[in-house]
Order: C-alpha cells, then structure tokens, then sequence
C-alpha cells in the first residue's frame, strides 16, 4: 500500500470542487494498492469553495486543505501543497478536470515500476482555445527552448506525479518568483510525458486573459533564462559600433565637403529616435531583473496560511 497525495489548487471553485472529487474518487477506488489523501488548497476563494472543501472533509477524513489569507496564485498554492504532503507519491491536480483523472492509474503504475521519478501530461491538442492564444503559445515553447537551460515540452501541464526524493527536490528551489514548468524541468529526474487531447473545464471559468498568459511567458524567460541581459549588452554593442562609423561618416564627410553640415537633419533625428528607444528597451529589461532580486531579498513568504486541516 503507498501514499498518494492529491495537490488541487482552488480558486473560486465552489461548483467544481463535488464534481472532481467525486471523478477522482471513482477512479482511486480502482486502484487498491494506493491510500489517497487529498490536498486542497483554497487559495483566498471569494465564493463557497472553503465551505465545500469542508463538507467533503466532513464524509472523508482524508479530505485535507489549507486556506490562504488572500489570493497568492496557483504556483503559491503548489507549493503550500507540496511543504505539507508526506507520502511516497505526490500528484497535482487542477480542479476542473481538465487534468483528466482517467490518467492516474497508468502514472501510477509508471512510476511505481521504477523507471522514472516523474509523470507529467501534456496536451497534444488546443481545441476549445482561441487561435490566437495558441499561436502565442506556440512561440513561447520556441523562445523558451531556444533561449534558457531548461527544456520545457510543449503543452506540458501541472498536472504530474513525482516522488518524495522529487518532491524534495523541488521544495530546495524555495524562490518567489515560481515558474513550476521550469522548475519540474531544472530539478532533473528522470521523466515521463503521457499525452491526451484537450478537454474544457467542467464548471466556472478560466482567469487566464491573453495578457496573464503574456505576463506569465515573460515570467518563464526571465526566471530561467540569462539571454534577455545579453541582448541587451549586444545591442548597446552593435548600436555603439555603428555609431563610431556614423562619427567616421560625419568626419570625412565634414574635411571632403567643408559646407555640408546642415545637411542630414532627418537622419540625426532618426538616430536620436533609434538610441533612445533601444537604450529605454535595454533598461527595461535590466528593470525586469532588478525587480525580480527585489521581490527576492526581500524574503516575503510564499503564501501565508489562515486554516489548515
Ligand atoms: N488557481 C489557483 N489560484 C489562482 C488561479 C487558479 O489556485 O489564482 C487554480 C484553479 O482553481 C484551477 C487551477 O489553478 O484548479 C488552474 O486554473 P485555470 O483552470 O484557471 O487555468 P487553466 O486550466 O486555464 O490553465
Ligand atoms: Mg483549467
């Protein structure tokens, strides 16, 4: 018999909640060699998702949650789960059943032969989403791969079973800025993607607007990757070196043709235009940097608990 502890991170789920629990139920009843024990992570819900959690804890006691004092986001809220899970396999789920649980026993089993450390999903499909938004996503799995250390698959969920010695692992990484695809993938360990076609949420909705998902890439890039500050310094470069030619220019031009000088008004206000935007561009990215060590020293918890059973 093994421990499998369920992670599901809610924010105002209150219709979801009894139906995934009741979804993932059925299925863990077909897995006998596996004690369940469920997480749930109430991450500062303004509807009944709290009292639903309750009701479930009620007629299972090993129904546990945490609730946040306020809204800390979903990365926040895997990682309350995973400081406070103790058995020998940790899986995380979403509570909309997009994660489909038909998927749990065969991850188990994956992982219980020993081969690997980790089962993650991946979507092979977007049906359902917005052309646009997959388009977007598309090119973040290609500037991601191509631009930092880790490999992120493309349409890689949360959703994921790992080991305790994982678990572990990732617990070791207690950033602030969490960015949990780079993470799962930074840690190592040998794993396994399993993939299965899209599926809509089964209640509420998704608070997931192209630009959270735009903030979110850039989140990915800077947590994981250095290459943003290089072209930064390329482009002061190569702008520093055509400005000498341009001086060249100005000079031999000046020394051929004595009386020239008014000449080349638009070109000097275009340069002007050029550098500044470039060295403004430049700044925000070392911006986007300092803002992360801010955020870091300043050593803020992660997420603050307000009830845990
Ligand atoms: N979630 C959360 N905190 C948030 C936003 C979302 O815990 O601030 C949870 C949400 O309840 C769900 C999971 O994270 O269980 C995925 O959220 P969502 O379905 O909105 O994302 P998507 O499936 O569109 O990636
Ligand atoms: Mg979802």
């Amino acid at each position: 018999m093994s421990g499998l502890s369920i992670i599901v991170p809610c924010y105002n789920e209150e219709e979801s909640i009894p139906l995934f629990y009741k979804a993932v139920e059925k299925v863990l009843t077909k897995m006998k060699d596996v004690q369940p024990i469920f997480w749930f992570i109430d991450d500062g819900s303004k509807d009944n998702t709290l009292p639903e959690i309750k009701e479930l804890r009620k007629q299972d006691k090993n129904v546990h949650y945490i609730s946040f004092s306020r809204n800390f986001g979903k990365e926040a809220a895997i990682y309350a789960g995973l400081k406070n899970v103790d058995t020998d396999y940790v899986v995380l789920m979403d509570v909309d059943l997009q994660d489909p649980p038909d998927l749990l026993p065969k991850m188990y089993q994956l992982i219980k032969s020993g081969k690997y450390d980790s089962v993650g999903c991946r979507r092979v499909d977007r049906d359902g989403e917005s052309r646009f938004k997959s388009f977007l996503s598309d090119c973040f799995y290609s500037v991601i791969n191509k631009i930092s250390d880790v490999e992120i698959v493309p349409g890689v969920r949360d959703y994921r079973m790992m080991t305790k010695q994982m678990v572990q692992a990732v617990l070791e990484m207690n950033e602030y800025s969490r960015f949990s695809k780079g993470i799962f993938s930074w840690v190592g360990f040998r794993t396994k993607y399993l993939e299965y076609h899209n599926i809509e949420r089964v209640a509420g909705k998704s608070d997931w607007t192209t630009w959270a998902l735009f903030k979110y890439a850039l989140t990915g890039i800077v947590d994981f990757s250095q290459t943003p500050l290089n072209m930064s310094m390329w482009i002061g470069m190569i702008s520093f070196l055509l400005s000498i030619i341009g001086i060249l220019f100005v000079c031999i031009r000046k020394i051929i043709l004595p009386n020239s000088s008014v000449f080349g008004w638009a070109s000097l206000v275009s340069i002007i235009l050029l550098i500044g935007g470039l060295q403004l561009f430049c700044l925000g990215i070392i911006g986007k940097y300092i803002g992360k060590i801010y955020l870091q020293v300043k050593n803020r918890p992660i997420y603050l608990e307000k009830e845990k059973q």
